[in-house]
């Protein structure tokens, strides 16, 4: 079987174009990212003011189909104000996936909020709305319109899935929960630009939503973050306390509440202008990326390419594979790949198992304890087309 994951792994170089180390994910930049950031530098506009952090937030707002969007300097600080202006109070209760990465959780925490761990489903990697159904039942009072944990008394507010890898949860059923025990919905769409569900764009389900533009994420502004909403309302006031909670004047500094200098950096916006421009070339590349990958991995016994729902359609953000426990052995396949110079690594440890939050409150969470075992992301960049050359 390592003779077989080594052949794997020469293939994967030679997909890249035969390069010593393939790494998981990086950015690709052509004339137009130089372009509009030597702009800025030509300019001189390049921190908290200027023109491509409207332009960027208008065009993204357009991209994702909600009415607005406000851009950040990442996507924990996007998911931090968008739990925030959503709701989310001190010492309420947040269910979301204990497989995520770690800021869905710093995030409700930075509002003395407490994460609460629900397992995940086999079949889109994210939240599992029979176990969310089945956990409320076992530990939930309705009362008073809200949704209390008989086990801690505290307020139940906000359900935040998150779309693993650019795959969409299957959001119909969430947004029933949520209505039937009135609990705000958050999406944490910082992996799911360019993702669909049921036609309409992930992160355009939620009350608010977040996004992130960090460097391996599918377009990157170097950092950053977007918080997308169709409230007005919201997204006045998420922009407001994101700018430090100024009143607007010509000269006087007034501002009306604790805010956060949370903006997103003009020359940031101007990578993020041009790197949307990109995103179809972008979403055709994953595509064909998953298709070579499937073709590939046929050759090895018990390993599967994650695939999209019938529901969905996905960005194909990270590439995913499952191993079977009984063939492979999870560390020894990620051991051979790093060491012939493919990146590879495992999904994330259950955050139930962190050292901030092992005395979280949390649910069952049998898939997610076999999911860590069993998925390993290999490498995803776009692949050079002639489009970016
Ligand atoms: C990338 C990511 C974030 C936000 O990350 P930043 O690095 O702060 O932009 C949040 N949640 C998930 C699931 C992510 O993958």
């Amino acid at each position: 079987m390592n003779e077989k994951w080594r052949e794997i792994a020469s293939e994967i170089k030679a997909i890249y174009g035969n390069k010593d180390y393939v790494a998981l994910h990086e950015p690709t930049f052509n004339e137009k990212e130089i372009e509009y950031v030597t702009d800025c530098i030509k300019t001189g506009w390049v921190s908290s003011v200027g023109k491509y952090v409207n332009e960027f937030e208008k065009k993204l707002a357009e991209y994702t189909g909600v009415k607005r969007a406000v851009a950040v300097v990442n996507g924990t600080a996007a998911l931090h104000i968008a739990l925030k202006v959503a709701g989310v109070k001190e010492n309420d209760e947040v269910f979301m996936p204990a497989l995520t990465f770690v800021a869905t959780a710093n995030a409700a925490s930075y509002l003395n909020a407490i994460p609460h761990f629900v397992d995940v489903s086999e079949k889109t990697l994210g939240l599992d709305p029979v176990k969310l159904k089945e956990h409320i039942h076992d530990i939930g009072e309705f009362k008073n319109g809200q949704l209390i944990n008989k086990l801690t008394g505290r307020i139940i507010r906000a359900v935040v899935p998150m779309h693993t890898f650019g795959h969409s949860v299957d959001l119909d059923p969430l947004i029933d929960i949520c209505q039937q025990y009135n609990l705000i919905l958050v999406e944490d769409a910082a992996e799911s630009l360019g993702s669909y569900y049921k036609g309409k764009h992930t992160g355009g389900f939620g009350v608010v939503s977040a996004l992130s533009f960090n460097g391996n994420k599918i377009m990157t502004t170097g950092g950053g973050g977007a918080i997308l909403t169709n409230n007005e309302k919201l997204a006045d006031y998420a922009k407001h306390i994101t700018t430090t909670a100024k009143i607007p004047h010509q000269w006087e500094y007034y501002h009306d509440e604790i805010g956060y200098n949370y903006r997103m950096p003009n020359i940031n916006a101007a990578l993020g202008y041009a790197q949307l421009e990109k995103m179809d070339d972008f979403l055709a590349s994953k595509r064909q990326l998953t298709k070579q990958y499937h073709q590939l991995l046929k050759k090895i016994n018990g390993v599967k390419v994650f695939k999209e729902n019938s529901f969905e359609m996905s960005n194909y953000w990270l590439q995913a594979i499952l191993i079977d426990p009984q063939k492979h052995e999870r560390d020894n396949v990620l051991g051979i790949l790093n060491a012939e110079g493919v990146m590879a690594r495992p999904i994330w440890s259950p955050l139930s198992e962190l050292a901030p939050y092992m005395h979280c409150p949390k649910a069952d969470l049998t898939m997610t304890n076999h999911l860590n075992k069993i998925v390993i992301n290999i490498p995803s960049t776009p692949v050079k087309g002639e489009s970016y050359d």
